[in-house]
């Protein structure tokens, strides 16, 4: 069983190679007051309240230095990376931007004022009552990538700096403390070798530094690892694939759906859903969502939502309209059990995804992610206004009191078991999770385990799947999804997919499907126990799977990946 274990297959990374002394002269480094590593909704709401507190407080400001606060991202623009569903409780938003009404910001298409969930299978449905965890009745939907682009404003407005372009490769840790981060190299060859174009990469040091890098966080990964922050259980993950559609008839309510295309049984462990939600009079997204501890080495969440909207359904919604965006990307599934055993480190904090404050049950991140990044800063502040170092161990312990003291704690903590429910199968996991619901997470008592994605062993199911051709239409495939995310990575940079290349057949055909990009392909098979992968990383939309499934992802070059306008 091992051998089909892709956790059996670690990807080689050193220990401690993403953390490095900070070796900087003055005059060859960027010193800023805060640093947010990564522009998504974390980072943004974080800079975004810094910026109003230093406002009204100039002589801490002042002692902020020329920059008090910067905000790095890797996509090309603020937003490239963002791909979100979104049907977002506008919670942290209005307590964000008090006086303004948030239904009229920039990238959100109105309130949800009618839902319907479905139970599907393969050629009808049936319509169920919305089971609590679905109820979005004033909630709105937005384009992520779109809010994003206008909170970058702003944080701009408020005297935050926003660097796009800019990846975070290496943090910078002294004396047990974080001071800041080291970011990538640019105009690097194949093999890291200096082109003509070539950047070095340059220490931003910062007295505090926000890691608000969503979803595999790649420093926030390095800090728990360095800082021995790993949580009660392993992080899990599930993958998202979306499309937005300009679609002939307007939608006018918001559709879940659970079961087929997905294996509902508990053998199969295919945890999932679909989610369709209107984008004003004439556009519309859809997206699949699986969880990644799934067995069948043939599922490819990028070809299963070609054949969902082969169904009846959905068929009808799109017809006559055209896919005018795509793309991938991981959501943190782990929930309470998974989240770091401290969410502060000497001179960092871990916000958002990259902490693992998503809701399972209700597919909702957003506002946690805002509101923790609120609390950070709110926390960071707390300390600069007392003139008190950051770097001194339990410095920002105030921020994950205030976490544990926000709606963020007690939400998740009531959800904590339900992945696992899931997992027992849709006739078992259903009821269960209904139970949890109407008592509030006290039934079933206690904390229920589980294991990494990795661990699941992968095979070819019995039942073969079989993918819709792609019509070019209604259907694609994965190249031209690829295509239309917007990526235009450079073919000759180095590879930044880090996995082991000669693997048994089962595992290497496992990630060829899995990844929505068709960055793998099996080359050489000479008949022993491994086959060759072969990979083409420009591809990679850094949804962040492979992270999830053995391998590990790390940030590319600043700039490369997806251009996401309406995710
Ligand atoms: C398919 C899908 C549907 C979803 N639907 C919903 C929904 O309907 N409602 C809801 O509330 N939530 C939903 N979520 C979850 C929600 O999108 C996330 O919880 C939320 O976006 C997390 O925000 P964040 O700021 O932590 O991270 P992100 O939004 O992921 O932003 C992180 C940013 O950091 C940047 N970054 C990462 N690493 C680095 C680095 N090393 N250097 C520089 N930059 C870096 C990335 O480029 C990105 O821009 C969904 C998620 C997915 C994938
Ligand atoms: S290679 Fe990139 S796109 Fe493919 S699964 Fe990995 S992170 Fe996702």
């Amino acid at each position: 069983m091992a051998a089909r274990r892709p956790s059996a297959y670690p990807p080689p990374v050193k220990v401690g190679e993403f953390v490095q002394a900070p070796e900087a002269e003055e005059d060859e480094r960027i010193d800023v007051g805060v640093v947010f590593v990564g522009a998504g909704p974390a980072g943004l709401a974080g800079a975004i309240r810094l910026g109003q507190l230093l406002g009204d407080d100039p002589a801490t400001a002042e002692r902020l230095g020329e920059t008090p606060i910067a905000v790095l991202d890797k996509g090309r623009v603020v937003g490239a990376h963002l791909l979100s569903g979104a049907v977002v409780n506008p919670s942290a938003l209005r307590d964000l931007l008090p006086g303004e009404d948030v239904a009229t910001l920039p990238g959100c298409f109105g309130p949800v004022t009618k839902e319907a969930v479905y139970l599907m299978s393969k050629s009808f449905e049936v319509r169920i009552p919305t089971p609590p965890p679905f109820h979005n009745k004033g909630n709105l939907v937005f384009s992520l990538s779109q809010l994003g682009r206008h909170m970058a404003e702003l944080a701009e407005e408020l005297g935050a700096m926003v660097l796009p372009e800019t990846d975070a490769q290496r943090l910078l840790v002294a004396d047990g403390a974080v001071r800041g981060v080291k970011t990538g190299d640019k105009g690097l060859g194949r093999e890291g070798e200096p082109l003509g174009s070539y950047e070095p990469g340059v220490e931003v040091h910062a007295q505090a530094t926000v890691l608000s890098e969503g979803t595999q966080g790649h420093l926030a990964r390095a800090a728990m690892e360095q800082f021995g922050l790993r949580g009660e259980f392993p992080q899990a993950w599930s993958l998202g694939v979306k499309e937005v559609w300009r679609v002939a008839k307007p939608l006018d309510h918001v559709i879940h759906t659970l079961g087929w295309p997905f294996r509902t049984t508990r053998k199969d462990r295919e945890i999932g859903g679909s989610f369709i939600y209107p984008m004003g009079p004439d556009m519309v997204a859809i997206g699949l969502v699986l969880g990644l501890d799934y067995r069948d080495s043939t599922l490819s969440v990028h070809d299963s939502l070609q054949l969902f909207k082969t169904h009846p359904l959905v068929r009808q919604l799109l017809e006559g309209g055209e896919r005018i965006g795509w793309g991938a990307k991981t959501i943190p599934e782990g929930g309470f059990l998974a989240l770091p055993s401290s969410l502060s480190m000497p001179g960092a904090v871990l916000t958002g995804d990259s902490a693992g404050f998503v809701n399972v049950p209700k597919l909702k991140g957003i506002h946690y992610a805002m509101r923790s990044g609120m609390l950070a800063a709110e926390a960071i502040y707390e300390q600069l206004q007392a003139g008190q170092d950051l770097s001194a161990p339990d410095a920002l312990a105030g921020y994950d009191q205030r976490v544990q003291a926000s709606h963020i704690w007690s939400d998740l903590k009531k959800v904590r078991n339900m992945r696992q429910a899931l997992g027992k199968g849709f006739a078992l996991g259903g009821p269960i999770g209904g139970m949890m619901d109407i008592s509030r997470g006290a039934l079933p008592p206690g904390n229920w385990k589980f294991h990494g994605d990795a661990e699941a062993a992968v095979e070819p199911h019995p039942g073969k799947r079989v993918y819709p051709a792609p019509d070019g239409k209604l259907t694609f495939d994965k190249l031209s999804s690829v295509f239309l995310s917007g990526n235009r990575s450079r073919d000759d940079q180095p590879n930044h997919i880090r996995i082991q290349e000669n693997v048994p057949r089962e595992v290497a055909e496992a990630w060829m499907a899995m990844c929505p990009a068709a960055v793998y392909e099996i080359g050489r098979d000479d008949g022993g126990p491994t086959v060759q992968l072969k990979l083409a990383p420009s591809n990679c939309v850094q949804c962040g799977a492979i992270t999830a499934k053995g391998g590990r992802l790390t940030p590319p070059e600043g700039g490369s990946g997806p251009e996401y306008s309406n995710m």
